[in-house]
């Protein structure tokens, strides 16, 4: 089927079951490939009108679809996610030109989302209630669980087709009606998501997707009243604007925020294992990666040998567009996340970092008109420079070393974020201690890789709270109601 082929297709609204009219060039968002500095395509920069009508459609068509039984939305997810599967090709091809990541990698990522809602799909049978032993004999409690309501799901740019579907199958399944805002860099593949959902079937006005201008668009979610739920994936700075704006409603948040992890390997570690896993985790998505690595600290034992496995590794990683085949890191975003990440580089080697390898931007050639940095590599990374306190979000690997379990801890427990950590070593004693002291809401052991529909993924302190994933996920678009009967 070649639904997702036309990108000016893709340059609409979806609102109350219909796409809109595409809009010209004066009244659309631009959306460029960051390999080549290409335009992609074109989206609407709507406003508070169209997340107005969005809400209204989704407001209306909430209650049939909260009363549909869980095994007939199932059905109806289950297609959808289908629907990804015969799609994949498209749907990476469409990831790859806005957001630039390789195809492989974006293949998987559509491949993902289909899991995710397929996952989701099933678990929307099990919204279990409760019965509660009363406190007299002629009383009887129950505990029922309800979708919330209409649902606002705010996406970024990093993964456009998983951030959608982490949010968009546990609220369908949950029972909510649906409003998707994805970020203005990589619509294109949320609109593509929306055209497949259309044709999966679901009823008019429960899956509605708006594209434009965030402030707006946020402004009207978090003033609306029949907005009972904001789903949001992005940068702190704007999770903490939402936690303000939600204040006058009581507005249910789930925040899944920017992190800061930390990959620890003890001196008992199993190197290979943990280069293999560092390379994988810290270069994936260009270095893009909200549970992305951070910063690495190896025991100072095996840093020497650690350092040169990565970094022997590192430098043979391909740059370059996405659609080569042997191309492992594409481009950054755009161009002021490419001198950011260059700005953290060159502040730490102001202040002493030695590069190892990398440590610039890649110019001329093939690399010309996009946004490339070199995969970079960093040695003597002190724990007071910027890059090792802020989120790179790029495919930068700055090493610390440590001499003992209580400083490692105390220095990666000292951010104010908290999302994910990864910790290489063979002692079990350790695998427990390291993993329940550290301050973050999930830890991977002797791995690299967290995301998989049936755990709980999201954060603790500035990098959020709720869970995507799991039957946590569903519960994030569910309310409970405790009922009491007196017979
Ligand atoms: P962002 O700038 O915060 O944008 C995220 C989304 O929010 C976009 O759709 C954006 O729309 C929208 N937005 C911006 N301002 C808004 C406002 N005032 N009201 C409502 N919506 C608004 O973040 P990003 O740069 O796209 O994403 C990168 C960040 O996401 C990183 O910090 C990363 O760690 C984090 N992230 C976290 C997780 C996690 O699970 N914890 C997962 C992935 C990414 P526009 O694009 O139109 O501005």
């Amino acid at each position: 089927m070649a639904l997702l082929t036309n990108l000016e297709e893709l340059n609409a609204c979806y609102i109350d079951g219909r796409f809109m009219p595409p809009v010209n060039a004066a009244g659309a968002i631009e959306v460029w490939n960051p390999a080549t500095g290409e335009l992609v395509g074109r989206v609407p920069n709507g406003g508070a009108a169209e997340a107005g009508a969005a809400v209204a459609a989704a407001q209306a068509a909430f209650p049939a679809w909260a009363r549909t039984l869980p095994a007939d939305r199932a059905v109806i997810l289950k297609r959808w996610a289908q629907l990804m599967l015969e799609h994949a090709e498209e749907l990476a091809r469409i990831l790859v030109a806005e957001q630039g990541k390789p195809f492989a990698e974006a293949y998987e990522e559509a491949e993902g989302s289909a899991l995710f809602t397929e996952w989701y799909a099933e678990e929307g049978k099990r919204a279990y209630g409760e019965t509660v032993p009363p406190s007299a004999a002629d009383k009887r409690i129950l505990v029922i669980r309800q979708p919330v309501g209409v649902a606002a799901l705010i996406t970024p740019w990093n993964y456009p087709a998983t951030m959608v579907a982490r949010k968009a199958a546990p609220a369908l399944a949950a029972g909510c009606a649906i409003v998707i805002k994805p970020s203005s860099q990589t619509p294109l593949t949320a609109v593509a998501l929306a055209r497949l959902a259309h044709e999966a079937g679901f009823p008019a006005g429960v899956v509605n997707l708006v594209t434009g201008r965030a402030s707006d668009i946020g402004g009207e979610f978090m003033a609306n009243p029949f907005v009972k739920k904001v789903s949001f994936t992005g940068s702190t700075e704007v999770g903490k604007q939402l936690i303000r704006a939600s204040a006058d409603q009581v507005k249910r948040l789930s925040l899944e925020l920017g992190g800061n992890a930390p990959f620890i390997v003890f001196p008992d570690a199993d190197l290979d294992l943990a280069v293999d896993a560092a390379v994988g985790n810290k270069f994936e998505n260009c270095g893009q990666m909200c549970n992305g690595i951070n910063v690495i600290y190896a025991h100072k034992e095996i840093m020497a040998a650690f350092t040169d496995r990565l970094t022997d590794r590192v430098s043979q990683l391909k740059v370059g567009s996405g659609h080569d085949p042997d191309v492992k890191l594409g481009p950054v975003i755009d161009m002021r996340s490419l001198d950011n990440v260059h700005a953290l580089v060159t502040d730490a080697v102001e202040h002493g970092a030695r590069v190892l390898t990398g440590g610039h931007r890649l110019t001329g050639g093939a690399y010309g008109a996009g946004s490339f940095y070199a995969p970079t590599v960093l040695a003597d990374v002190e724990q007071d420079m910027k890059l090792a306190n802020e989120e790179i979000f790029g495919p930068v690997a700055p090493l610390i070393p440590f001499s003992d379990e209580d400083e490692v801890l105390s220095r990666v427990n000292a951010t104010p974020y908290g999302l994910a950590a990864y910790v290489f070593t063979r002692d079990v004693r350790r695998v427990f201690e390291v993993s329940e002291r550290l301050e973050v809401g999930m830890v991977a052991v002797n791995s690299a890789s967290l995301s998989v529909p049936q755990a709980p993924f999201g954060g603790v302190k500035q990098s959020g709270s709720g869970r995507e994933g799991g039957h946590f996920g569903l519960e994030e678009f569910m309310n409970i109601k405790y009922i009491s009967i007196t017979l």
